[in-house]
């Protein structure tokens, strides 16, 4: 069972076949924009306008997390991998 508060912040990089990142970040993915600014993968299926800043070394710097839309159902396997289940 996994508990996830509202104050704590997870951040995870999603390896990705493709050339851009995904970034996991509370539950959300977000997909990368350029090095250090990353939008929510349902921006535009959901018109969802929820962002996050990275610095170079890829800490977060910022995060508004006004998503339109309920959590997408990810699971992470234990080798790294993200399943979209939903
Ligand atoms: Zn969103």
């Amino acid at each position: 069972m996994l508990i996830i508060l509202r104050h704590v912040i997870s951040v995870y990089r999603i390896p990705s076949r493709n050339k851009k990142g995904l970034l996991m970040i509370n539950g959300f993915t977000f997909s990368q924009y350029n090095p250090m600014y990353w939008y929510c993968t349902r921006r535009k299926s959901r018109n969802c306008q929820a962002k996050a800043r990275t610095d170079a070394q890829g800490k977060l710097r910022f995060l508004q997390e006004n998503h339109t839309h309920e959590k997408p159902q990810y699971h992470i396997t234990p080798t790294g991998h993200c399943v979209k289940i939903n």
